[in-house]
């Protein structure tokens, strides 16, 4: 196994599917990582079985103030950021016509507002040392829209858009976007409405592993300083 990657990388929604996915592979490939979510005991977890290299932190990517803390922990236990992986996201799909507003809030919150939080929360010291590297996990649902899918696929376009943002202001900061095509996580568990839940049941019926967007992630951190890959979709062969 190749201990190569001497980078310090912060991943939020590292409790379960993407998240622990890429942290485990990230890890294999060397890099020191401060890990994120609201479950704290998976994350605890996580870190014993990995060892010293990882180190967690409860975190709720809705709140600034709490990822603004949560990154002056990363650097106070690793020394610096390089990386930040903004993966932690929700999808309580529904119809329009079923007005839930809440689960419309709740993914304009966690999606777009924890995206934010996380860049307000490492670009000072990316701008300041001149370096750094923003990876922000949006979905095949930020270039197409699908029936129930129209809140969440609104948020994921808003990533995409950040993201291409970002990198047209900051020549010395990397912006990624990865878009994965369905993968069998705990995504959409939560989806409240019967009709919806059973089509995504289907759905996953053609879908990737996590460790094959954590292997996306995982490339895309290890081109050299002035390579920028800045957007990889990876959906199953099977998709359409
Ligand atoms: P999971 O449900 O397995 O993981 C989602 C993660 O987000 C969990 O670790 C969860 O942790 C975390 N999370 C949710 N809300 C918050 C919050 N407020 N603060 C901090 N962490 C939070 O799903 P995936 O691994 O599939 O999802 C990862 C990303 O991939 C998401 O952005 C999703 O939109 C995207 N994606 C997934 C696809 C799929 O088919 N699975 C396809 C396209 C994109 P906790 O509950 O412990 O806080």
């Amino acid at each position: 196994m190749t201990q190569s990657m001497n980078k310090v990388v912060l991943v939020t929604g590292a409790s379960s599917g993407i998240g622990e996915a890429t942290v485990r592979e990230l890890a294999s490939a060397g890099a020191q990582l401060f890990i994120g979510a609201r479950r704290g005991e998976r994350l605890r977890a996580l870190a014993v079985e990995l060892g010293d290299r990882v180190a967690w932190r409860e975190l709720d990517v809705t709140d600034g103030a709490d990822f603004d803390a949560f990154a002056d922990a990363a650097a106070e236990r690793f020394g610096r950021i390089d990386v930040l992986v903004n993966n932690a996201g929700v999808m309580p799909l529904s119809p329009l016509a079923a007005l839930k507003r809440d689960e419309w809030k709740r993914m304009i919150d966690v999606n777009i507002h924890g995206v934010l939080n996380g860049i307000a929360a490492v670009l000072p010291r990316f701008v300041a040392q001149r370096n750094g590297h923003v990876v922000n996990v949006a979905s095949v649902g930020a270039h197409l829209v699908l029936p129930t899918a129209a809140v969440y696929c609104g948020t994921k376009y808003a990533v995409w858009a950040i993201t291409e943002g970002l990198r047209q202001e900051h020549d010395e900061i990397r912006s990624t976007i990865i878009s994965p095509g369905v993968t069998a996580t705990e995504l959409g568990d939560d989806i409240s409405d019967p009709g919806v839940a059973a089509a995504l049941k289907d759905w996953r019926q053609k879908s990737l592993t996590p460790d094959a967007i954590a292997h996306a992630i995982r490339y895309a951190l290890e081109q050299p300083d002035g390579v920028d890959i800045n957007e990889i979709i990876v959906r199953p062969t099977a998709a359409n």
